[in-house]
């Protein structure tokens, strides 16, 4: 997979991209993390890419002619057309489902917007689709587009170790993860759930599906609401209610 990024502060996506996991993933040839500064393809004598908006009002916009002229370039580079994401306080809230359908594509270009937002030109002509990071509004693009990247990057192929990294971590499957314990076993008094060193894979299957049950069901009944549950599992969260109820 390969994400090109337009932004006006490629050292900021930089200086996160190229650590951990997915700077690993870019060193081994799985991923490829393209950023490009939209100063560069301003070509009028101020190198201006923003401008006053039309009818007035508060900031700045970012100019239509610099964003076309960069996104032009990287259709270049990549010998196709990227689809093409903005984000954007405006957009759909990211979830792990739409995710899941874009690590699907080979080419993702994201844009970085920044002042009041972009020229509502770029987004009805080159935009497929707004993305929000969440219902509140930040400076720049830039950290949505790092929590967009990051999270699309981890399910490409071959960035991660094992496909089960992510299959059964929260919200893959419409659920919580089930709790997880590490060494040591008695922790200031607190055990570790014994099916957890019983060396029975099977029961410890069991109990961590039915624990992120639990889970889901205690910090996200809306999720619990939207899941499709077969009866066993109804009849589980059921028998877990009950025996809780005060
Ligand atoms: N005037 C815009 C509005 O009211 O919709 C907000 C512009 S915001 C100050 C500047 C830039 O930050 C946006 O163009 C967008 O790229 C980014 N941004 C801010 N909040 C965001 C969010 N919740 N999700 C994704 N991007 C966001």
């Amino acid at each position: 997979m390969r994400i090109d990024i337009i932004t006006l502060f490629p050292e900021m996506c930089d200086a996160v991209l190229n650590e951990s996991i997915i700077g690993r993933a870019q060193k081994k040839g799985v991923l490829e993390i393209v950023t490009h500064q939209l100063r560069d393809f301003a070509f009028d004598k101020h190198k201006r890419v923003d401008d006053t908006p039309y009818g007035g009002g508060m900031g700045m916009l970012m100019k239509a002619e610099p964003i076309a002229l960069c996104f032009e370039d990287i259709c270049k580079q990549t010998g196709t057309r990227p689809h093409f994401v903005y984000m954007s306080p405006q957009g759909k809230t990211l979830t792990q489902k739409h995710l899941k359908e874009l690590a699907q594509k080979e080419n993702i270009c994201v844009l970085c917007g920044h002042y009041e937002g972009v020229d509502q030109r770029v987004l009805d002509s080159l935009i497929d689709e707004e993305i929000s990071i969440g219902d509140y509004v930040l400076t720049g693009g830039e950290l949505p587009a790092l929590v967009f990247v990051d999270a699309l990057s981890r399910m490409a192929k071959g960035v991660l170790s094992d496909d089960l990294c992510f299959t059964e971590e929260s919200h893959y499957n419409g659920l919580l993860e089930y709790p997880q314990y590490t060494k040591p076993q008695n922790w200031r008094g607190m055990e570790v759930p014994a099916v957890l060193t019983s060396g029975h894979h099977a029961n410890v299957d069991r109990w961590r599906y039915e624990q992120s049950l639990i889970n889901t069901l205690n910090k996200r009944p809306d999720m619990i609401e939207k899941k499709e549950l077969s009866k066993e599992d109804n009849d589980f969260l059921k028998t877990y209610i009950n025996s809780n109820k005060k």
